[in-house]
């Protein structure tokens, strides 16, 4: 045990990593987040053991299934593999020819993807992106700030795969119609409906809306590993599994990732000791407390946009105070021994948030410091 964790804090000296204090919430380009000792400890089991993997994949998704309720389930190594290969499962279905050669056949099936253009996002990498990977064509819906139920119903055609409905905060959230209305129009029309759902907490309510296919990342919410979730209809699910012979392979999810998602979501879904909004604010009141005595900076507790239980401190940046614009604030708050990172998608307005989910109290210190030495021109 102790030998371990000298490993892993010599990983920072052996490679000179830099110490990162994430207040930006699940990003993947800070690694997401770390699963409990238990998932770790399934994880390190998995690798060492050898399984029929069709068995392991089928056995778990049965589990998982069972753990959620709904038909079936299976595991995939990220959220935007589960896209791509939710796309190609509903163009391919069971026509192993397209299996092999989706993307050089020219064989006849509906490849349409109807998107929400206020949903076709860069999550990180472009929604198309993916889209295109399953070997669907996107088709926009509607405006930048307007989805309405007939916007999609009016693109529905003999050539029409699927409706992609992403929830997200990435996402335009004004004038854009619910997931019900998206499951109503689907319906109607016997079109599935694929929900990407990679950053949300609620593993149930889409499917149990009438989603076809609702895709999870595997370490934001649930905090495994690198991994991805697609929960749905037996059928869809199992037609999704099935590109593990096609588009799959070049992203396929290994034995410990299988073991450590399906560990993961029994402990989110059973043991939620994850923090609540509530105690979120209780830690973050004194820092808020703390930057409100600062001149030129004002701080607030906001609750996240896409409704769910995360409080947020919001920091704005009175330029014309601080000699310093919130852009370069955040760019100087990534220099010196230890980079902070900010949610800084209002960065260009003045402001920051400060998501305080993987950041203890005494780290809040640390960012406070290093927000006063930045105003005040200390190095
Ligand atoms: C994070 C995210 C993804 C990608 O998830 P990965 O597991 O990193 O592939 C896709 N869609 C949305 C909306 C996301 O937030």
């Amino acid at each position: 045990m102790s030998s371990e964790s000298q490993t892993e804090k010599d990983v920072y000296s052996k490679y000179n990593l830099k110490k990162v204090i994430n207040a930006s919430g699940r990003m993947t380009i800070l690694g997401v987040s770390t699963p409990r000792p238990e998932v770790v400890d399934t994880v390190s089991h998995g690798l060492n053991e050898y399984f029929e993997i069709k068995d392991l994949v089928d056995k778990t998704g049965q589990y998982i299934a069972k753990l959620l309720n709904v038909e079936n389930a299976v595991v995939v190594s990220c959220a935007s593999a589960g896209i791509a290969q939710a796309v190609a499962g509903l163009i391919i279905k069971d026509d192993h020819d397209l299996l092999f050669n989706l993307h050089s056949s020219d064989k006849y099936v509906p490849r349409e993807i109807i998107v929400p253009k206020g949903h076709n996002v860069n999550f990180g990498a472009p929604i198309g992106t993916m889209v295109s990977l399953g070997g669907g064509i996107v088709v926009e819906a509607g405006y930048a700030n307007e989805c309405k139920p007939e916007h999609i119903e009016s693109l529905i055609n003999p050539d029409t795969a699927a409706i992609l409905y992403v929830k997200s905060h990435h996402c335009v959230q004004k004038s854009m119609l619910s997931i019900a209305q998206a499951v109503c129009i689907a319906q109607k029309h016997k079109i599935p409906l694929i929900v990407d759902a990679a950053a949300e907490e609620d593993l149930q309510t889409y499917y149990q809306q009438g989603a076809d296919l609702v895709i999870y990342s595997g370490a934001k919410a649930i905090e495994g590993p690198t991994s991805g979730l697609v929960v749905g209809r037996q059928q869809a699910v199992e037609w999704v599994k099935l590109q593990s012979q096609g588009i799959g392979r070049p992203m396929k999810v290994g034995k410990e990732g299988i073991l450590g998602l399906t560990k993961a979501i029994e402990l989110y879904i059973t043991d939620k000791k994850t923090e609540t909004g509530q105690q979120m604010v209780t830690k973050m009141t004194p820092f808020i407390e703390n930057l409100n005595a600062l001149d030129g900076i004002s701080a607030r507790v906001v609750w996240d946009g896409a409704g769910r239980d995360i409080a947020r401190a919001e920091i704005t940046f009175d330029a014309s105070v601080i000699g310093k614009s919130a852009i370069e604030i955040v760019d100087l708050m990534k220099k010196g021994e230890i980079a902070v990172y900010f949610r800084e998608y209002k960065a260009n307005e003045g402001k920051v948030d400060v998501d305080v989910r993987s950041v203890t109290s005494a780290q809040l210190d640390i960012v406070y410091s290093k927000i006063k030495n930045i105003i005040q021109g200390i190095k």
